[in-house]
């Protein structure tokens, strides 16, 4: 039996981890594919204290990563297909063994928003994309859409205008929801184009995608614009599917909390970009991170002559 099992490696996850293993708890974490979470996907990161310079995302989980396993963090790659969770037992079954644990910290995390329209399953990496740092540099000296208004499609448009020949941000309303500073960036990019109060509603082309077929919703005008590439930064969805109908989940889908990151089962916490909360970021999913170990640890404290 484990002490604590945290599903997800991204930071959230990968500081329950370290807080979890320096306090010499019998920890696991397990991560469907290799550790990172979505931050891998994010080609620079300037608002996380301590690198005045800026860090990639790569690196930064990396060292997360590293520091996290000097202390004895065991971490497998096994994807967890169902769980049981009550106040005095929780199973975990992944697709190849099932785990009992004292405790869990579910980090796993959100998935990028799909626009839902028709060519952009049949052209996802063909063309449509949800990762500028992945899929930017194949669009070298090609036009590319952007689909989006918040800080991630304005922060990565900006970021695809190193690679393409123009970058058009196609936004639904006539204001950004991005913060000022990202959106002064973009302004003053040469390549960005902005395409305001309008929606995407196909994606058409061949063996790739060739072009956009937008529609203003101010005026109704249809139009055709042609590009190789297209890139969806509309928002996110939770991976909290394993806890559908287990435990409680806001409108959205997120996993509701205490502030000391527990759900309504005792000794079940969530933390990161999966918890039902205002800002997701690396900053806010750490501290989450820290305090679901903690709080986990002072669970199996008081529970440890129980279980
Ligand atoms: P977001 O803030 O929720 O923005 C989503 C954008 O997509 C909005 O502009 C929204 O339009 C638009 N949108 C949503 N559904 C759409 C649809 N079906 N069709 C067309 N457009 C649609 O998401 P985000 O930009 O990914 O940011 C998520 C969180 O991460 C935020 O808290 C953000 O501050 C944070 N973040 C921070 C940084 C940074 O600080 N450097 C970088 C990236 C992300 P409306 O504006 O009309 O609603």
């Amino acid at each position: 039996m484990e002490d604590l099992i945290i599903i997800g490696g991204g930071p959230a996850g990968l500081t329950a981890g370290l807080y979890a293993a320096r306090a010499k708890l019998k920890t696991l974490l397990l991560e469907r594919l290799a550790p990172g979470g979505q931050i891998l996907t994010t080609d620079w990161v300037e608002n996380y204290p301590g690198f005045p310079e800026g860090v990639s995302g790569y690196d930064l989980v990396d060292k997360m990563k590293r520091q996290a396993e000097k202390f004895g963090l065991t971490i497998e790659s096994q994807e967890v297909q169902r769980l049981e969770l009550t106040a005095e037992k929780k199973m975990v079954f992944t697709d190849s063994r099932t785990i009992e644990t004292k405790a869990l910290i579910i980090a796993s995390g959100a998935a990028p928003q799909k626009l839902g329209i028709e060519g952009e399953g049949l052209f996802t990496g063909k063309g449509v994309s949800y990762c500028a740092t992945c899929d930017g540099p194949f669009f070298r000296d090609q036009a590319v859409a952007v689909i989006g208004g918040g800080d991630t499609a304005v922060e990565e448009a900006v970021y695809l205008a190193r690679f393409a020949s123009r970058v058009y941000l196609v936004h639904r309303r006539d204001k950004l929801r991005a913060v000022q500073l990202i959106q002064e960036r973009a302004r003053s990019e040469p390549k960005m184009h902005f395409i305001w109060d309008t929606i995407a509603v196909k994606i058409v082309g061949d063996t790739g995608v060739k072009g956009l077929d937008l529609k203003n919703l101010k005026t109704g005008e249809m139009k055709h614009l042609p590009v190789e590439g297209v890139f969806v930064f509309i928002g996110y969805v939770p991976n909290s599917s394993l806890v559908k109908g287990i435990l409680p989940l806001d409108e959205w889908g997120f996993i509701k909390t205490d502030n000391d990151m527990e759900t309504e089962i005792p000794g079940v916490f969530a933390a990161g970009d999966v918890r039902s909360k205002a800002l997701r970021q690396v900053a806010t999913a750490v501290g989450e991170g820290a305090t679901a170990a903690y709080m986990a640890e002072r669970f199996l404290e008081r529970v440890k002559d129980n279980i």
